[in-house]
């Protein structure tokens, strides 16, 4: 086992070597612009980028004609949400969203109401997951969009896609869904779920970073965000990423032909991680369902230890802070406070994501570190008295 130890898989993941390979030609050997129509340089360009928008359709059980490619989620989330905003401002202007969607969706959500959209941000419950019905009462006459994220980023919770996606189609209203965590990791298929836009990302499962994709259900219509050189149908002008398109084509086969496999193994590490920290320490609480939740996702507070500290000892095992904002940042994130953490727990938390090259010995490792930091700053601060443990008040 090699130290440090990566377990920040929601943040990003290493690119897959296979995926790196697959790559690797379309720097240097097919390096050709995939819009040049007049030699085998662009063809063997524009051939490649054909192979990834199948590859990327196959993982969503959509068609190529579907797939728009971005930078990545961030952009993906912009085209869909302004694109279909602009379009469909003559036929009203209320957007629906939750309070725990990534800032690529909120803050754009945010900017569009200073724009003169009208929006509605639903709570969700203390479990960090939405209640179709409370979708369902926040559409109105007016409504043009809802966007509800498939997977939370923080604490890994699954959002009921089917139930609001049929909310929306009989209602008429277009569904987006952020699915950055989600593509790759759990089945998606856009038709089931009725989804009309959907935004993923390469650098979530084991491919490049600056690509991704925007899903676009045909006839929907959106108005693209800039003007160029017309690739992409027009919808996203710019010189396509090749290789990073053939990266992302290259991760969805794999995530597609492994994911049987893949997510029980990691869903078998992540509870040995969870009930090997349970076993070992008292006052752990996780955050968010543990039932409806990725696979590779574990998000708990520590009562009584400040989250920096702990981040600090667990020096060669790699997380992020469960909820705060950054690692920088003590305040307690929106998803936090939106599922009602205290303050004081939420910057008591860790966020795990278990990735494809995470091992057992490596979850064992995590679970020893985790144990001997926490039960370390619990001994050293006056301020811990466990519950658990008898000692009586805190003083
Ligand atoms: C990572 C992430 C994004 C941003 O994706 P980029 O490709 O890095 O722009 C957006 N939404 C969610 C849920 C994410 O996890």
């Amino acid at each position: 086992m090699q130290l440090p130890i990566y377990m920040d898989c929601h943040s990003t993941t290493p690119v897959d070597a296979r995926v790196l390979g697959a790559m690797l030609p379309y720097f240097n050997a097919d390096f050709g612009n995939a819009a040049s129509r007049t030699h085998s340089f662009g063809w063997a360009a524009e051939a490649a980028v054909d192979r990834a928008r199948e590859q990327v359709a196959a993982l969503l059980g959509a068609t190529a004609r579907e797939i728009v490619f971005t930078s990545g989620a961030t952009e993906s989330n912009a085209l869909a949400l302004r694109g279909a905003a602009a379009v469909l401002r003559a036929r009203g202007d209320h957007l629906v969203t939750t309070a725990i969607e990534h800032k690529a969706v909120l803050d754009t959500c945010r900017q569009l109401a200073r724009e003169g959209f009208r929006l509605t941000i639903v709570p969700v419950g203390a479990d960090g997951i939405v209640d179709a019905a409370a979708i369902g009462k926040a559409i109105e006459p007016g409504t043009i969009l809802v966007s509800v994220m498939a997977a939370n980023n923080e604490i890994g919770t699954l959002q009921p896609l089917a139930a609001i996606g049929a909310l929306c189609r009989a209602r008429g209203v277009l569904f987006h869904t952020d699915a950055a965590q989600a593509v790759g990791k759990i089945p998606l298929a856009v038709e089931a779920l009725g989804i009309d836009l959907l935004s993923c990302s390469a650098h979530k499962l084991y491919g490049p970073k600056g690509v991704g994709a925007l899903y676009l259900r045909r006839r929907v219509r959106i108005d693209p965000q800039t003007q160029g050189g017309g690739q992409e149908r027009g919808l996203r002008s710019g010189t396509l990423n090749v290789p990073g398109i053939v990266g992302l084509g290259s991760a969805c086969a794999i995530a597609a032909a492994e994911m049987p496999v893949e997510a029980p193994r990691l869903q078998a590490l992540r509870d040995r991680l969870w009930s090997g920290i349970r076993a070992a320490l008292p006052d752990v609480i996780v955050n968010g369902s543990m039932r409806d939740r990725l696979p590779h996702n574990l998000n708990v507070s520590f009562a009584g230890v400040q989250g920096e500290s702990l981040l600090m000892m667990m020096n060669d095992v790699a997380v992020s802070p469960g909820a705060a904002c950054d690692s920088a940042n003590a305040e307690p994130s929106h998803v936090a406070r939106a599922i009602g953490v205290p303050d004081d727990l939420a910057r008591s938390s860790l966020r795990f994501g278990l990735g494809r090259f995470t091992t057992e010995a490596e979850v064992d490792y995590a679970i020893r570190k985790v144990v001997q930091s926490v039960e370390r700053l619990r001994r050293e601060s006056p301020l811990y008295a466990s519950p658990s443990s008898g000692s009586g008040e805190d003083t």
